[in-house]
């Protein structure tokens, strides 16, 4: 092991690892990376296949974002947002509210997720308290669904093995089923679906309603559940009901946002209006740290009041609207004109879905599934029982070793493999990168597992 690596572990802790796994997997040093590919000190590449945890857009060391972060530093790095601000907020703020769906007219940024989850939580809670309806405090969410790490974010979240140890702590929150159609909680299959697994959430938000706040779930992919894609109609009906009985609908697009899912907004698939949007992970094409959460003209007007009404939102965070950050956001959204993204993927799409249909033939997968540029492999003990691997086979771990071999990064969730591609990838990337994870699955036979 070389000196960095030995620092590295006898100083840090790194996220979402169990650090004794690091013996045997010790941390890979990156040193430079550009477009889809990351170089470590001994000049092997990596491709960047989940986008540097889904935030990458444009490819690494993108000319544009560069200049736009540098010219930013020369004038100023940070500033105080409360009181003051700055240029490339507004723009960024002009921009997101131009090309978000539905309503949404004002931006209030945080640094991250998990803030921007945070903050659409308390402005949905604070809207109803400002507006007399006091007992309307709690959420709805989704098992399975993920919006964050921090405490709240947690407590409507539903990612068991992320969060069980911390149940005690959550504040108390509704949960609905998940439109798992893999594992569909009906028992029915795609031809028979009539999304019939809404109807403990419209049953809740029927009886409910007085008492719930809003609804907030991942349009259309639950992304740290397992890559999770269900149907639109599902989102389609979940904006209806909550329209419908008065609770506030948040869309948590923080991993579906920019283009990941094929277009700019993942609810745009169904022309779902919410009343608050979270955004981070790709805002700023995964170069600096930013959140935002975008809400209606209705909803802000209910806090806008002579300060003694103690209607003002007392949150905020330290970084808030960071220049650097902010100025990185706007540039990476000119990419997206400039280089015509959206357009480009749209013919990089259909490529890459029907060779991950390919996929299907293998033993120990279950499950495939595929949006934008987003695509997962479920991997199952038994093809017909639909028996998972035990949590000690590592299939996850093992598979995620081989493809670090091959120059992939197959970060599992659990059992489920997927690829999560920077919109920059080239179709000769995109061919290399799918025919690689073919071989290394079908390496995978059921008689060498444990
Ligand atoms: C990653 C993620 C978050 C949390 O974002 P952080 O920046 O890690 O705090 C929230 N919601 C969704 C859907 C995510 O994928």
């Amino acid at each position: 092991m070389d000196n960095w690596i030995k620092k590295d572990l006898k100083y840090i802790w790194h996220p979402y690892t169990q650090m004794k796994d690091c013996r045997r997997f010790p941390p890979i040093l990156i040193e430079r990376a550009k477009g889809a590919k990351l170089y470590d000190d001994k000049g092997n590449f990596y491709y960047d296949t989940i986008s540097s945890w889904w935030c990458n857009v444009h490819g690494h060391n993108h000319p544009r974002i560069k200049k736009a972060i540098k010219q930013q530093l020369d004038n100023l790095e940070h500033v105080l947002f409360a009181g003051f601000t700055h240029k490339s907020a507004i723009l960024l703020a002009e921009k997101l509210v131009s090309i978000t769906p539905g309503n949404l007219k004002r931006v209030f940024f945080s640094d991250n997720g998990s803030t921007a989850v945070e903050t659409a939580l308390k402005m949905s809670f604070q809207y109803w308290q400002n507006t007399g309806r006091r007992k309307k405090t709690k959420f709805v969410s989704l098992d399975r669904g993920y919006h964050g790490d921090t405490v709240g974010a947690m407590s409507i979240s539903g990612v068991d093995l992320f969060n069980e140890v911390f149940s005690p702590l959550f504040f108390s929150s509704f949960k609905a089923p998940a439109p798992y159609c893999y594992l569909c909680p009906e028992g029915k299959s795609i031809s028979d679906c009539n999304i019939d697994c809404i109807k403990s959430l419209e049953t809740l938000l029927k009886k409910k309603n007085n008492e719930i706040a809003a609804v907030i779930l991942e349009p259309l992919i639950m992304a740290a559940g397992g890559m999770i894609i269900y149907p639109g109609e599902y989102l389609k009906r979940v904006a209806e009901l909550a329209g419908r009985y008065n609770v506030h609908l948040i869309l948590d697009e923080v991993a579906t946002g920019f283009g990941r899912t094929g277009k700019m907004f993942a609810c745009e698939h169904v022309n779902a209006k919410p009343d608050f949007i979270c955004l981070s992970k790709g805002i700023t094409s995964g170069y600096l740290p930013l959140g935002a959460t975008l809400t209606t003209e209705k909803i802000y007007r209910a806090f806008y009041a002579d300060y003694e009404e103690k209607k003002t939102f007392f949150h905020g965070h330290t970084y808030t609207a960071n220049p650097v950050s902010s100025a990185a956001a706007v540039a990476s959204l000119s990419v997206f004109e400039e280089e015509g993204t959206l357009s480009r993927i749209g013919k990089l799409i259909p490529v890459f879905h029907s060779y991950l249909e390919r996929f299907r033939g293998l033993s120990i997968v279950g499950d495939v599934r595929y949006m934008g540029m987003i695509g997962a492999i479920e991997l199952v003990k038994d093809k017909i029982t639909k028996k998972p691997f035990a949590l000690k086979e590592r299939i996850g771990l093992r598979i995620y070793e081989e493809g670090l071999k091959r120059k992939l990064i197959l970060r599992p969730l659990g059992n489920i493999i997927y690829l999560n591609l920077p919109l920059c990838i080239s179709k000769a990337e995109l061919k290399f990168i799918l025919e690689e994870t073919f071989q290394i699955i079908n390496s995978f036979d059921n008689s060498i597992c444990v």
